[in-house]
């Protein structure tokens, strides 16, 4: 009876399973249909990723916190903001916004290197731990504003910003690849995910869907005043 008492309070979550879960309800019954992004999603501990309070809510339909006033995106976003990047395998891709650094995990499994960059210096030496103490050797964390981007490895292949901007920050724009493509959620009060593909003729814009992100910091909100 009291090992049965024990199993019931102290037993971790059967994470796994949640996960499973999580992906065939919020991420393929929702229209995700990348097979490697669905395999990236099954494969990352989202919970992990979490205050250890917010644990046995990692798998939730929902966005959490993750301190700093910050949030871990919701996992249908992260898995819709990867599938706009149609990544093959091979290719050399900048985050702006690590956070936890979950987007930059699941990115792991899709791209050959990950450059991720984080503005909050705790969060940024927190990811970067993280991602090392679980093994993600192709992600690579600095901390710093993404909106100057990291000229030192561009140009990159694709470009994911993790945080609302109000228009694209130009040198992140010169250091996308021809034929590469940009996703961010766009606007202020008002926000949408929108790809931005480059391409001879300049950027093609497309809007997505609307959606709700904390704003990017630094640069861009100095130039709005
Ligand atoms: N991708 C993250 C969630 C992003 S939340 C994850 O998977 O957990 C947005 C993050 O963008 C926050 O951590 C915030 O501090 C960061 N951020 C805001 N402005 C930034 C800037 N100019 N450069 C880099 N990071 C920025």
């Amino acid at each position: 009876m009291i090992s049965i008492i024990f199993v019931l309070v102290f037993a971790s979550p059967n994470y796994d399973l949640l996960r499973k879960q999580m992906v065939n309800t919020q991420i393929i019954q929702r229209g995700i249909k990348d097979k490697r992004v669905i395999e990236a999603m099954l494969k990352v501990p989202r919970h992990e990723f979490v205050p250890k309070s917010y644990r046995p809510y990692a798998y939730k339909d929902t966005p959490l916190p993750i301190g700093h006033g910050q949030t871990i995106s919701q996992p249908y976003i992260v898995a819709l903001m990867t599938e706009l990047l149609e990544l093959k395998g091979n290719e050399k891709v900048l985050e702006i916004g690590t956070g936890s650094g979950y987007q930059a995990a699941v990115l792991s499994f899709l791209a050959k290197e990950v450059y991720t960059i984080e503005i909050i210096p705790q969060l940024a030496e927190s990811a970067k731990t993280r991602l090392q103490r679980l093994g993600y050797t192709n992600v690579f964390v600095k901390c710093g504003d993404g909106f100057f981007g990291w000229k030192e490895h561009a140009p990159f292949d694709a470009i994911i910003i993790t945080c609302a901007a109000p228009e694209l920050p130009e040198p992140l724009v010169n250091q996308l690849k021809e034929g590469g493509k940009i996703v961010l959620p766009q606007g202020d009060n008002f926000q949408e995910l929108i790809v931005y593909e480059k391409t001879p003729k300049g950027l093609k814009k497309k809007p997505i869907i609307p959606v709700r992100f904390v704003p990017m910091r630094g640069e861009i909100e100095r130039r709005k005043k």
